[in-house]
């Protein structure tokens, strides 16, 4: 089976394409390299380019057979979406419509796509399920609505098959250390606090001290990348079998404060971290924590490496490989 990934020289994409590889897959990468690294994927076709770029994906699906897309392209910081909302209409939704179209044309029609736990907005409720009412605070988690929106009308009108998987917040690095989580600016929480141990940053600033919450800080829901991997080749199978469109939330069902996270990077590396209590973060939700119950009853899902410790081993171990990204060894 050959799967198109796009974003697949990303965070979570490269992750992906090295499961798909190690399952036997055939894959075909399109990324634009924006963001991306090339050098976080191995023994795949990439394609270069911008998803808006129809004549590029026709050469794609023209080229490949493709039976199905896994979606991942898309860009995804919460801060800069509130700054800078054009961009992310442009970049997510408009690029969205530009692949389904395409998808329409070459008669693929099975997508996995990367949704977010940002459709949610800032739930009242411990564990958040599926019937939560989405009301995303920023722009980010409203193009990924609005995506979901997108696919569920290309079902009615054209018969295509999705599967959106909302993610809480992705973490970790894949367990041979070869590859993890490199943004340029780096704005995540783990990789960040593990520059500071690394001498790399001087202190971390944590985005608020007066939520009402156990410490006051922010509380995530945090997966391993892998697992969020495996989740995703569980759902092309379920696509496989003709099954319905559907729609899953994933994460582990425990929240960490943003101290308790600090706390944990310096007990896994074993280094002090300085932290120091700034200015809340724009469209921040005080709490987001997963119920992941229908991933696991429908689609088997079953995550392996589920304990913070794991998921900030995995991550640390990768950083001290690469402590300046992909570039520098
Ligand atoms: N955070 C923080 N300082 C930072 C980066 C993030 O306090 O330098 C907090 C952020 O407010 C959120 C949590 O850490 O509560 C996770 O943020 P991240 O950007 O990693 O993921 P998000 O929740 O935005 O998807």
């Amino acid at each position: 089976m050959t799967v198109l990934v796009t974003g697949g020289a990303g965070y979570i994409g490269s992750h992906m394409v090295l499961e798909l590889i190690r399952k036997d897959y055939d894959v075909v990468i399109i990324d634009s390299l924006e963001k991306g690294h090339e050098e976080s994927i191995k023994k795949s076709k990439l394609y270069v380019g911008n998803l808006r770029d129809g004549k590029l994906l026709d050469k794609v699906f023209t080229e490949n057979k493709i039976d199905g897309v896994i979606h991942f392209a898309a860009y995804s910081l919460v801060g800069e979406s509130v700054k800078n909302p054009s961009i992310y209409y442009e970049n997510n939704i408009e690029s969205t419509r530009v692949l389904l179209d395409a998808m329409i044309r070459h008669d693929c029609f099975k997508i996995v796509f990367s949704s977010s736990a940002a459709v949610y907005g800032s739930p009242t409720t411990d564990l958040i399920g599926e019937d939560e009412l989405t009301n995303p605070t920023n722009t980010y988690g409203e193009t990924k609505l609005v995506m979901e929106k997108m696919m569920k009308r290309y079902e009615i009108a054209y018969g295509l098959k999705y599967v959106a998987l909302r993610y809480f917040n992705a973490a970790g690095a894949d367990l041979s250390g070869e590859i993890g989580e490199v943004h340029n600016p780096e704005s995540h929480l783990i990789p960040l606090v593990l520059d500071v141990a690394l001498g790399k940053r001087e202190k971390i600033n944590i985005f608020g001290g007066d939520y009402e919450t156990k410490d006051g800080t922010c509380i995530r829901d945090y997966i391993h990348v892998t697992d969020l991997c495996s989740a995703h080749l569980l759902a092309l199978q379920y696509l496989n079998n003709h099954r319905e469109s559907n729609v899953f939330n994933l994460g582990n069902g425990v929240g960490y404060s943003v101290l308790e996270v600090v706390d944990m990077v310096e007990r896994v590396t074993n280094i002090p971290i300085e932290r120091e209590i700034v200015e809340k973060r724009d469209g921040d939700p005080p709490v987001l924590v997963a119920s992941s119950q229908k991933a696991k009853e429908i689609l088997g899902w079953c995550p392996k490496y589920n304990e913070l410790e794991k998921i900030i081993e995995t991550a640390w171990s990768f950083k001290k490989n690469y402590p300046n990204g992909y570039k520098e060894k």
